[in-house]
């Protein structure tokens, strides 16, 4: 339902990243979660909560979650009940790739039953899926950037997404790709954010680039480069938002 994503070099990103949720909350949503790799300790910290966001605030607190980049997600179920599980962001099963995805992937079941019967999982989500093709795709020899081209490839057309995925074997960096769902890449001087409306992160910048179908881009604190379909990188200036959040 609603995504944000943070990368930069000098501030915490988890604080960043709940008061973009509290923004999304008017959207409606069952759950929440926050992905946030942690370098200096190379423990990756995954919080996830059925309920309210400021549940999520009081539990990221207690926590002590530290790192300068990270996702975040509100969901609204479309397939598995609300609950800690099914919450995004959801993880690979060798614990490498994090995933918050908005929208449903119609053919997760089949691509489920072709690629990932040795996989276990954990939820009953249709992003999980996503999640573990993109872990499979990468221990068969891909790129990370490979392997989320190759699973939004597999996707059936009538599919609708916006996915925003982190490897915590690269901790700066984010991967974005969509399609018939909404997602901005947000820019400012020394990091870089994503979300799926710019309403929740008008205290970071005001200026986005809007991702277009098809595409992908990877951001990181002080670069953001955008792929189309073919792979080719293209470039797109931002616009500017005039309104205050
Ligand atoms: N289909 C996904 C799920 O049910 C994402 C739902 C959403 O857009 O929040 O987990």
């Amino acid at each position: 339902c609603g995504i944000v994503g943070y990368t930069g070099l000098n501030y915490q990103s988890a604080p960043i990243l709940l008061k973009g949720l509290q923004k999304l909350e008017y959207r409606g949503y069952d759950s929440a979660g926050i992905f946030v790799p942690d370098v200096a300790d190379n423990m990756d910290q995954l919080v996830k909560e059925k309920g309210r966001v400021a549940e999520l605030v009081d539990l990221v607190d207690r926590s002590d979650v530290s790192g300068t980049a990270g996702i975040a997600h509100t969901r609204w179920a479309t397939h598995g009940v609300p609950s800690v599980e099914n919450a995004h962001p959801q993880m690979s099963a060798n614990e490498r790739f994090y995933l918050v995805h908005n929208g449903v992937i119609e053919n997760y079941l089949e691509l489920k039953h072709k690629y990932l019967t040795d996989v276990p999982f954990v939820s009953d989500t249709d992003t999980e899926v996503a999640v573990q093709l993109v872990a499979k795709f990468v221990e068969e020899g891909l790129t990370t950037f490979e392997a989320l081209q190759k699973m939004t490839s597999l996707l059936a057309d009538n599919s609708a997404y916006g996915f925003l995925l982190m490897d915590d074997q690269e901790p700066d960096t984010m991967y974005v790709a969509k399609r018939k769902s909404p997602l901005l890449i947000g820019i400012g001087e020394d990091f870089n954010v994503v979300t799926s409306d710019a309403i929740a992160m008008l205290d970071e910048t005001h200026d986005f680039i809007e991702l277009n179908d098809d595409e992908i881009g990877v951001i990181k604190p002080e670069s953001v480069r955008l792929f189309n379909r073919e792979g080719e990188e293209i470039s797109r200036e931002p616009f500017h938002v005039d309104i205050d959040a």
